[in-house]
């Protein structure tokens, strides 16, 4: 059976290539022209890492990924660690092996499933923009706005935040603007150093703003993200420049490691939160969704990628299990549709609990960021 994924980002490779492991016939069409070297760093969590052992790629991904076992929660004026504690191995690349959280650049990842997914097969097909879908008890058609189209057996769309996947048939619902804006910025390394005191991996926090701040690329270079609060309205794309003062202003008074990283800013760009509301249902006959096109979250667990790569794994071994796709695409929505409602409202809980007014009263071992139910689950050997 042939498979049409929408939408190269990590959701649709990880499918793809899962997919593609387990003998099937899978093709990814992406609207960008050609994949490029966009976003910053993200959160690998114990699951998503067990996807990648399982397909083959870990070693690869451990090659940019750091170690982000301990993440301490630090106060934001004071700097106190308010949960957990620094890791010295934190920060630091390794061999990818131990079971840990890991952090790495977007398009470092990005890289190593592309060119994996290739190596198995018809590169992912860029510049198809996918604008219409039709389906019948058959077969399923997907219509690219350069005028071509292709059939298939099942079409997943893994078209991100935006999905014109869902919007065509699954829901019309829009992605709601959460009142929270983001910056994101690097510092090289070096110049970062004297800011670093409290460990290569943290988070601040204080009412109403959080500042993340860890280390990608063999330690070279720090990714900071910053959450505001705020009524402006900023596109959701990753590539609106932000100013050092703008930052500044935002996290005025804190503390003066946060104040030094943002003196040092390279890069920033700023971008508006988005999420979805969770979908009771989120495929029609041969047609499914994945990853951000079907459960966008807030990114205060820093769980939205994982989701993805969770979500890719469970269809592939669903599809394993089940041949008929109206069953497998079924069974993949079963296991998926409470997991990704869980962590979309532990996300919600950990943007309040890290956003309150008194963070001196921050309970680490309550908070959902140390629930094993969430950081425990491993998507090649979950229930199906
Ligand atoms: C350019 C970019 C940069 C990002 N940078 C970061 C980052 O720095 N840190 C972070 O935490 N998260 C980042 N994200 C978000 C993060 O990758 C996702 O939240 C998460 O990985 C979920 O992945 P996904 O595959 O569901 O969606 P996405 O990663 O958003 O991928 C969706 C893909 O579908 C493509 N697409 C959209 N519409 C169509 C269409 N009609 N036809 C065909 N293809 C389509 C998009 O171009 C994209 O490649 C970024 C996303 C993008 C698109």
């Amino acid at each position: 059976m042939k498979v049409i994924i929408a939408g190269a980002g990590l959701g649709g490779l990880t499918a793809g290539l899962a997919l593609r492991r387990a003998g099937f016939d899978v093709n990814v069409y992406e609207a960008a022209p050609m994949l490029g070297e966009v976003g910053a760093g993200l959160t690998l969590s114990r699951g998503a890492q067990a996807a990648f052992r399982a397909l083959g790629i870990q070693d690869r991904v451990a090659k940019f990924a750091c170690r982000s076992a301990s993440l301490p929660f630090m106060h934001y004026r004071s700097g106190a660690v308010l949960a957990g504690a620094y890791d010295n191995s934190d920060g630091l690349p390794d061999d990818g092996t131990a079971d840990v959280a890991r952090q790495i650049h977007r398009a470092d990842l990005h890289s190593v499933l592309a060119l994996t997914f290739a190596e198995h097969g018809p590169a992912v097909v860029t510049g198809h923009n996918l604008n219409a879908v039709a389906q019948d008890s058959a077969q399923v058609i997907a219509r690219f706005a350069n005028g071509a189209s292709v059939t298939g057996g099942v079409l997943i769309g893994a078209d991100g935040v935006r999905s014109v996947v869902r919007e065509a048939v699954i829901a019309s619902d829009k992605p709601r603007f959460t009142g929270q804006l983001a910056y994101r910025f690097l510092v090289p390394a070096a110049r970062a150093e004297p800011f670093m005191g409290a460990g290569r991996s943290g988070v601040y926090i204080g009412p109403r703003r959080t500042f993340n701040r860890y280390t990608l690329r063999g330690g070279a270079v720090v990714n900071c993200v910053g959450i505001v609060s705020s009524n402006t309205w900023t596109d959701e794309g990753w590539s609106t420049p932000a100013g050092t003062e703008e930052i500044q202003k935002a996290f005025s008074g804190w503390h003066k490691d946060v104040l030094g990283l943002i003196g040092e800013a390279e890069a920033a760009i700023k971008w508006g939160l988005f999420d979805r509301a969770p979908l009771p249902s989120w495929t029609n006959g041969r047609i499914t969704l994945l990853g951000d096109a079907a459960h966008a979250m807030l990114p205060f667990l820093g769980m939205g990628a994982a989701m993805s790569i969770e979500d890719g794994m469970i269809l592939a071994r669903a599809f394993v299990v089940e041949r008929e796709p109206e069953a497998a695409l079924a069974r993949y929505e079963a296991a998926r549709l409470p997991r990704t409602a869980l962590v979309h409202a532990k996300s919600v809980e950990q943007g309040k609990r890290t956003q309150a007014r008194y963070p001196d009263r921050y309970n680490g071992s309550a908070a959902p960021a140390a629930d094993p139910a969430i950081l425990g689950y491993d998507p090649v050997i979950a229930p199906i």
